[in-house]
């Protein structure tokens, strides 16, 4: 039996003649460019999300680039962010000039441990922006964090990458995650749980001043054409990815609740198997989206050249954390310096999540994982 991660050709093959039809039809009309797809599009993510300002980008990387920059984040202001994320969310602010100020995360969600984050608020005056990051799918805690930002007038750009259509409660309302901050970041990449055939990412807001500046940014701060009112980026969505977004996001729910079925199955398999003392397995809390169903595990490299030789497919994210990649060497933080993140990182593994994972399937990994433990003993 061979188990990839994710099967996007299968998904592909399920949707051909729609997606293949669509992708036509924006060949034929030569509108590749800002075509009337982007604006379908963005017009169905607003109902979608629930938000006001639903404005494509290029990717997800520039999602957060071109949110962080309208918000007036520059050279030399310190924006927190979580080390246990993919390497964007603090790329961004350094591009920008700006210094990312590491933060570890809490073991139980591996998302900002916002007590730390309080502890770093009140130690240094200077931080002008945050951005949490629901990490694997999972939300953050956004009402203690949009308080902790009220307190200390910050500004919140949420990277929601891997997150699109994750809940979470703030006050009485249940939220979609990437509307609450300021600005919300996702990506459209292909292996995210809405993912087009390349590059793609979304930014939303419910501020219409930002949302009409991140419209301009996004074509080099033009407006009409060819009168500049701010530098700006070439960031737009291609019109052919807008067309297949289009019809992918019609079928995001029931994605997203096949996803949370799979993680369910791998719940009841690690218990019925007697493996919750030895694997740390995610909960199964509400609202979580699991684009990615990770697993902690103490002999992680030789479980995962195990499942490999069985042909089930796995990933590590992230094997290093931020605060320790060679380019931000010159930040001054030590291997020791935000130690949950780092042991971390030696432990997760990331196992298949494709949404049509069967039963059988899941078992099957989960055997393979138990014998594994039990050979090592
Ligand atoms: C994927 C991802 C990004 C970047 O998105 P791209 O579309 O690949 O640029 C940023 N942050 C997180 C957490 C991601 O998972």
């Amino acid at each position: 039996m061979y188990i990839p991660m994710l099967d996007l050709p299968g998904q592909y093959q399920r949707l051909k003649a729609e997606i293949d039809a669509a992708i036509g039809q924006v060949i034929a009309s030569g509108h590749y460019i800002m075509g009337p797809a982007v604006a379908e599009l963005e017009a169905d993510l607003e109902q979608f999300l629930a938000v006001k300002h639903a404005i494509t980008v290029a990717s997800g990387t520039d999602a957060l680039l071109l949110s962080l920059d309208a918000l007036g984040i520059g050279p030399g202001d310190k924006v927190i962010v979580p080390t246990f994320t993919f390497f964007a969310t603090a790329g961004v602010v350094t591009r920008l000039g700006g210094i990312p100020v590491f933060v570890d995360i809490d073991p139980a969600d591996y998302n900002l441990d916002l007590a730390q984050v309080e502890k770093r608020l009140q130690e240094d005056p200077a931080i002008k922006a945050i951005i949490p990051v629901h990490l694997f799918g999972r939300p953050c805690d956004m009402e203690r964090l949009m308080a902790l930002a009220r307190q200390y007038n910050l500004k919140v750009v949420e990277d929601a990458c891997q997150a699109i259509n994750a809940t979470v409660q703030v006050g009485n309302e249940i939220k979609k995650v990437g509307t609450i901050g300021d600005a919300g970041c996702f990506s459209f990449f292909p292996s995210k749980n809405l993912g087009c055939f390349g590059d793609g990412g979304l930014i939303v807001t419910n501020n219409d001043k930002l949302a009409d500046k991140l419209r301009m940014l996004r074509v080099h701060g033009s407006r009409p054409k060819y009168f500049h009112q701010m530098v700006g980026y070439n960031s737009r969505l291609d019109t052919i990815q807008a067309a297949v977004l289009k019809i992918k996001l019609k079928y995001l729910n029931e994605w997203t609740e096949k996803r949370v079925n799979v993680a369910r199955r791998y719940h009841e398999e690690f218990r019925a198997q007697g493996l919750a003392e030895q694997v740390v397995i995610p909960p199964l809390t509400a609202g979580h989206v699991f684009h990615q169903y990770v697993i902690r595990v103490e002999k992680r490299d030789q479980l995962a050249a195990y499942l490999t030789d069985r042909g089930i497919g796995n990933a590590v994210y992230y094997p290093l954390p931020l605060h320790l990649q060679p380019c931000y060497a010159g930040l001054g933080y030590q291997p020791g310096s935000l130690p949950v993140a780092e042991a971390v990182c030696q432990q997760v593994l990331a196992l298949p999540i494709d949404p049509e994972l069967t039963r059988e399937q899941i078992r099957y990994i989960v055997t393979a994982i138990k014998n594994f433990m039990c050979g090592e003993k």
